[in-house]
């Protein structure tokens, strides 16, 4: 069924993966490394385990919004993604992945994301665990639901942030 133009788009649910849906904690000892060692930080993305409230989450937010997946993840993860979330019984939705060469903050990124993405469907909410996404997307006027159910990885949001790596 295609929607015609008497109908609005569903609202959009933004969910990030890392930290959000999978557990990132057994990798980041290779963020801890001096040079950081990023090569084998995403080849283990696909070893992640899943995080259940976080996969509720998006099951729940699915049966009322169209789920868009928003990652800093670059974008050759994109397969090993996409295999991890069928493996896990992720809900349907588009992916999105930091451009190669992209290497701006996780905030900056996100929010253009956001914007972007509301220009189709109004956004309904960003679900995500870095502190600095959630307030710069909060600033822009975008809901947020902090997730807190992984613990802290204070080596990934410095990552995220100072390098624009993930
Ligand atoms: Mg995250």
């Amino acid at each position: 069924m295609s929607a015609t133009p008497s109908e609005s788009p569903r609202a959009i649910a933004v969910i990030d993966i890392d930290g959000v849906l999978a557990d990132v904690r057994h990798r980041l000892v290779h963020l801890d490394k001096r040079p950081k060692d990023w090569g084998s930080f995403f080849r283990e993305a696909a070893k992640d385990l899943p995080l259940s409230e976080g996969i509720d989450a998006a099951r729940r937010l699915a049966e009322v919004y169209e789920v868009v997946y928003l990652s800093g993840r670059p974008e050759h993860l994109r397969k090993d993604t996409l295999a991890w979330f069928r493996r896990h019984g992720v809900p349907e939705g588009e992916l999105h992945l930091r451009p190669r060469n992209d290497f701006r903050p996780a905030r900056d990124f996100k929010v253009s994301m956001l914007r972007r993405f509301n220009d189709r469907a109004p956004v309904a909410l960003l679900v995500d665990d870095d502190a600095l996404v959630l307030e710069a997307a909060r600033s822009a006027g975008f809901d947020v639901l902090p997730a807190t159910w992984m613990g802290a990885a204070p080596e990934l949001h410095e990552a995220q942030e100072e390098e624009g790596r993930t």
